[in-house]
């Protein structure tokens, strides 16, 4: 059976022949309208609907888990017919913000020590189509969805040519009408990534994962480090911010006694400066199994905070979402894998 949803409207035309050209798009349309029957495509010929019906299907992925946490996060794992198995989330906010958190690839290869996805190493990409699709079963599971982050399971900008192909798609008005800018690409520093969505002015956000403002230290953490050291990326997300005139956000994971020191955080001000407004997600480590950093205690976490503020930077703590249901990024899909 050939899958549908997320393919463009030139894929669907060469993959099922179809003519005149206005059919290809009719068909893209009906596959997001919510009619989940090819019988119920009234506009398309009755041999068309035929063909679909017998040698199509929806979606390629199928809904392996759902698992929905105290605080409304929900998380579902997918499994693509090689048997890759990744995880999308919606989370929901007070504001009645949801948001859906996207994988990019199965697996990562970026070997950050405090993620979860990264013991697996990585197993492939994921197309466009397949980007697209766990978007749509989110929306049809989870109803109408307000934000995309692309930051689940893999580096984006290390597949940003697919991200970008199932950004087009969600935003067409036949799709999802999704707002450009309403859509966030969240990156642990490749460089080349971030001066590529400059070049091309991206309308997306840029959000960075930064966890620490000094090479040997970020380098404990992040590997990436060894090859685009703090300098060079700082150089690339000023051009991007100079190219794209947009705020960058800057996640910040708080580690007990390893990044949340005073002398961390005056690094930390040293690093943001010369950023238009930028913005610090201030997220305080959450034990993980097999991963063994410390929690830093409530007040580590406030002076953290309060020496943000004295010092002018706009810090906001975030509690990570979904602790009682493996919250950690691909704590889920490692479990579904192993089945
Ligand atoms: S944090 Fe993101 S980039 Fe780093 S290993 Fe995990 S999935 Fe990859």
């Amino acid at each position: 059976m050939i899958s549908l949803i997320g393919k463009t409207p030139k894929e669907l035309a060469d993959e099922w022949s179809l003519s005149p050209p206005f059919r290809a798009k009719q068909l893209f349309k009906n596959l997001y309208s919510g009619i989940m029957n090819f019988d119920e495509m009234s506009d398309l010929p009755k041999t068309l609907r035929e063909t679909l019906k017998a040698n199509g299907t929806f979606f390629s992925a199928e809904l392996l888990r759902e698992r929905v946490s105290a605080d409304g996060t929900v998380k579902r794992t997918l499994r693509f017919p090689d048997g890759a198995v990744i995880e999308a989330v919606v989370l929901t906010t007070d504001k009645g913000r949801k948001t859906a958190c996207l994988s990019t690839q199965v697996g990562c290869a970026m070997g950050c020590r405090f993620c979860h996805t990264a013991l697996g190493g990585l197993k492939r990409n994921l197309s466009a189509a397949e980007i697209v699709e766990e978007m749509i079963l989110l929306r049809q599971k989870s109803g109408p969805i307000s934000h995309i982050v692309f930051m689940g399971m893999g580096e984006p900008l290390n597949n940003l040519d697919e991200v970008v192909k199932a950004v087009e798609i969600l935003s067409s008005p036949e799709c999802c009408h999704f707002s450009k800018r309403k859509i966030t690409i969240s990156t642990c520093g490749v460089v080349p990534g971030i001066l590529r969505m400059a070049e091309e002015k991206m309308p997306m956000k840029l959000a960075v994962s930064l966890n620490a403002a000094d090479n040997k230290k970020r380098a404990q953490l992040m590997p990436i480090t060894l090859k685009y050291p703090l300098e060079e990326l700082k150089d690339a997300l000023l051009h991007y911010q100079d190219a794209v005139g947009r705020r960058i956000t800057f996640e910040y994971v708080l580690i007990d006694e390893f990044n949340d020191s005073i002398g961390d955080l005056t690094a930390l001000c040293r690093f943001l400066n010369g950023f238009h407004t930028p913005l610090v997600n201030l997220i305080p480590w959450n034990p993980t199994p097999n991963l063994s950093f410390k929690s830093p205690s409530n007040n580590r976490v406030h002076r953290f905070l309060q020496a943000a503020a004295d010092n002018g930077i706009n810090m906001t703590l975030r509690r990570s979402r979904g602790r009682d249901i493996e919250g950690a990024c691909g704590q889920l899909a490692g479990k579904d894998s192993e089945k």
